[in-house]
């Protein structure tokens, strides 16, 4: 069976939350939307004492308990140091590819509320100023923050509020094409939030309950490997909703859904597995089944951390992962229907 997810409501709900900045550990302007939208399906966030969002669903049968996660942060960055001209100095959080956010809109948050627009500029930023402008290495000591502001001096820069440790959101510069294509940042991994959200509306518009009892979990910490490390003690599948991969001597294909065999970090459940790719071709999802190279989710950092669980890892498989990404509308709609064929264990 088919699930009819509704697409656009999946493109409205990506779009809207693409733009809510939740770099790695921030998660003061995104709270509020997850409540808001689980809201409006009937459900109720609640939180861990590490700020991780839950949303749980009753099951059929409340012995067992499962968990999807789909994680709320994003790459981005933080202010390290304010230089005497004005400038800003960085660090990533999480693998930021600087040569990936050259030129591109930032937007700096302080910790009092305010917040700036700047943009991303390399030390050697204009072929006709620099002989190495095409060949200097973009990195944290190279980069800055240009400031679109009349700043001249550190003193003007404090005078705006912005001190170290302010989170830097980079602009997501989201495009649907008529053809379906999603352009934008961070489709890692706010498009698996969306797919959460479909699958909730799904739910709640056809009266239906999962098999089992499931949470819906939102890590901030993904981005630094440490998202799933703490699972509730009754769950025991984790299974990571997160990006696929496009590349030479990859499966990945934007039009269907990567389910995740081994990634740097070692195999996925073997059974876990079989079972997902039993849902896939019951659901008819279009599916590879994948090896990722330099990669990890939060369903092995659940594992490593020790948990008392199995873990496995799907989702809508994007070009350019950590740039400005592209997938299809129909490996974002796949994804969501994998989670609805998995909860209700067709
Ligand atoms: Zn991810």
């Amino acid at each position: 069976m088919k699930f009819p997810i509704d697409k656009q409501f999946l493109i409205d709900c990506f779009k809207e939350l693409v733009e809510v900045p939740s770099p790695v550990g921030y998660d003061l302007q995104l709270r509020p939307v997850l409540e808001r939208y689980a809201a409006r399906f009937g459900y109720t966030v609640t939180y861990d004492r590490r700020g991780t969002p839950y949303i749980e669903l009753e099951g059929q049968d409340n012995s067992k308990t499962v968990l999807l996660s789909a994680h709320a942060d994003t790459l981005g960055l933080m202010v390290r140091h304010i230089e005497a001209d004005g400038t800003l100095l960085v660090r990533a959080l999480g693998g930021i590819n600087y040569c990936n956010i050259e030129g591109s809109t930032v937007i700096v948050y302080t910790r009092d509320g305010r917040s700036y627009t700047g943009m991303m500029v390399c030390r050697s930023h204009s072929v006709h100023v620099f002989l190495d402008a095409r060949t200097l290495p973009r990195n944290d000591e190279t980069m800055f923050i240009l400031l679109d502001k009349d700043v001249h001096s550190k003193e003007d820069v404090q005078a705006l509020g912005i001190q170290n440790g302010d989170i830097v959101h980079i602009e997501p510069e989201c495009e649907f094409t008529e053809t379906g294509y999603l352009k934008s940042r961070f489709i890692d991994d706010k498009a698996a939030v969306a797919c959460a959200f479909a699958m909730l509306k799904y739910l709640s518009e056809n009266g239906l309950k999962p098999k089992y009892r499931t949470l819906l979990a939102f890590p901030y910490r993904e981005e630094i490997g440490v998202g799933g490390r703490y699972v509730p003690e009754e769950v025991s599948e984790y299974i990571a909703i997160d990006i696929g991969l496009i590349g030479p001597q990859h499966a990945g294909d934007e039009r269907k859904v990567s389910i995740c065999a081994k990634d740097k970090n070692g195999p996925y459940d073997y059974e876990l597995i079989n079972r997902l790719i039993g849902y896939a071709e019951k659901a008819e999802v279009p599916y590879v089944l994948d090896v990722f190279l330099n990669y990890s989710t939060d369903g092995n950092a659940a594992v490593r951390g020790g948990n008392n669980l199995i873990a496995a890892d799907f989702g809508m498989a994007c070009w350019c992962s950590h740039g400005r990404e592209r997938t299809h509308i129909d490996g974002i709609e796949g994804t969501a229907q994998l989670m609805l064929a998995y909860v209700l264990d067709i």
